[in-house]
């Protein structure tokens, strides 16, 4: 859980100005103390409804960018018309499931370490993020 004074510090770093917008858009990711999965869209609802005011997109837009350009949000590469971030910036594996379009992580706990066999010249491996699709059983 965060403060106001964290997020102004937060948004400043972002090369942002600290508006009321911005500061809910915040509260929004930052207060839970889970790990928060969201598209833009999700964002919108859940601020709009805690606020009980409309938000412009064009802020929660660049305020989201801002974020993930800084360090402090990641977006998560899915094949899907909208774009996932993650407010757990480590290396992470995640299920997704298609019907709810939900994004689940999966803790290491979870997954047998990958290993993988092939090499390229010259280059080393950065990270291993594995999507896991889920789909309903019947
Ligand atoms: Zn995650």
């Amino acid at each position: 859980m965060g403060s106001s004074k964290e997020y102004i510090e937060k948004l400043r770093k972002s090369g942002l100005r600290p508006t009321k917008q911005r500061i809910n858009i915040c509260e929004a990711l930052f207060d839970a103390e889970k790990t928060f999965h969201f598209t833009i869209t999700d964002l919108v609802k859940i601020i709009e409804t805690k606020a009980n005011q409309k938000i412009s997109l064009a802020t929660v837009y660049n305020t989201i960018h801002a974020f993930q350009k800084k360090g402090y949000l990641k977006e998560i590469a899915i094949n899907s018309s909208q774009a996932y971030f993650d407010t757990n910036t480590t290396d992470h594996h995640h299920f997704f499931d298609e019907k709810s379009k939900e994004l689940i992580d999966l803790k290491d706990e979870d997954v047998h370490p990958i290993k993988i066999k092939k090499n390229i010249p010259g280059k080393k491996i950065k990270s291993v993020e594995v999507l896991v699709r889920l789909d309903s059983e019947n």
